[in-house]
């Protein structure tokens, strides 16, 4: 009997989320972003699924973009963060990886390369006011000039920009970087994208022609707050685990290292076999909420590698082999990232290859 802890990954529901985006930007192309392991959830399986109902790929890297090469996906890849030297440029214009340009030291190595043939599309990324990545607004139409003259680039030049707050809907910065975007765009030929998930969830001025989903389609909500769009999301992992253990312990006696949750009262606690190794993030407070056979607990003391407490005092007929669900179904992984000081983002990525993904 083999350890029962499992990330599900329900595949129906990332396509489902997926028309979630398409509904709400309904005459742009999607470009579904599969970085990071699709955000921990598996970039094969993903990509697999994705590809025939989107339009291109996106990831961080051209070792990512060959994972999905190897395993047989042949849509458009775009490479988030361009290249990193000018070798991979080769692969760039035979495998059909398309390319973030977003500095000088990258146009120059496109103009002087010689390729067997054009990179397919390149993004010219304009730093509206993120202040990461991207060519300044006042650099976007000399660049933009010299990539649709550049031998080694078809004439798909995409002009593209990031936001830095959109996930609060209130932002007054998420504005300011369209109306930049516009201004910067008015006079450039070709398609624009901007839109991440909140974008594509709660910013409409920021469709344009190809939005570029990640978060929203592994189904969380970006946002803290409720947001109707993002209400329609439903979540593709379910990190799952068994209660192996069930304990009294009376009050005043305390659970777990560093003795950090004190029983007020007399006690029942379940051990359930899942800790930061398997992806559960250390840092989660006491009172962080776990699913018990379908109903709330919370977590009681600190997290351990390959274990939580959790108090189920309040339940009903907690047993060893109930099965704990510690996000996913009715447990919105960002509610226990906020637990754990974090955001779900960060839950979903790190999870670890100890836990088995199981395509469900
Ligand atoms: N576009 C770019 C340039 C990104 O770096 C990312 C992710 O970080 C995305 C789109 C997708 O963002 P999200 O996961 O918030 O949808």
């Amino acid at each position: 009997m083999a350890r029962p802890n499992q990330a599900k990954i329900d595949l129906h529901a990332l396509l489902h989320n997926l028309g979630v985006a398409r509904s709400c930007a309904p005459r742009s192309r999607v470009m579904a972003v599969v970085k990071a392991n699709a955000y921990g959830h598996g970039a094969v399986a993903v990509a697999r699924a994705l590809e025939k109902a989107v339009d291109a790929l996106a990831v961080a890297s051209i070792e990512e973009a060959f994972t999905l090469r190897e395993a047989g996906v042949a849509c458009p890849v775009l490479l988030l963060e361009g290249i990193f030297d000018a070798g991979e440029l080769l692969a760039c214009a035979t495998q059909g990886f398309w390319v973030v340009v977003e500095n000088e030291r990258q146009l120059d190595w496109l103009e002087r390369s010689q390729l067997p043939r054009p990179v397919e599309s390149c993004w010219l990324k304009v730093d509206t006011g993120m202040h990461r990545l991207g060519v300044a607004p006042s650099q976007a139409a000399e660049f933009h000039r010299r990539l649709l003259d550049c031998k080694n680039v078809s004439d798909h030049v995409v002009t593209c920009t990031h936001f830095a707050s959109a996930d609060l809907l209130d932002s007054v910065q998420t504005p300011q970087q369209i109306e930049l975007f516009n201004q910067v765009t008015a006079d450039l030929p070709g398609p624009r994208s901007a839109a991440n998930s909140p974008g594509v969830l709660a910013w409409p001025a920021a469709h344009y022609d190809w939005i570029r989903p990640g978060y929203m389609l592994y189904g969380d909500s970006p946002f803290e707050a409720p947001q109707p769009n993002a209400d329609r999301l439903l979540p593709v992992m379910t990190l799952c685990s068994e209660v192996i253990s069930v304990r009294d312990v009376p009050a005043g006696e305390t659970v777990g290292y560093g003795a950090t949750w004190r029983a007020e009262r007399d006690s029942r606690i379940a051990t359930v076999t899942a800790g930061y190794g398997d992806g559960y993030p250390r840092t989660a407070v006491n009172g962080t909420p776990v699913l018990i056979a379908g109903q709330r607990a919370s977590l009681a003391g600190r997290v351990s590698m390959d274990m939580i407490t959790v108090d189920v005092t309040d339940l009903e007929d907690v047993d060893i082999g109930d099965e704990a669900i510690l996000w996913g179904e009715e447990l919105p992984v960002g509610e226990v990232a906020r637990c754990a000081g974090t955001i779900g983002y960060e839950l979903l990525t790190r999870m670890p290859p100890r836990t088995p993904r199981v395509v469900v």
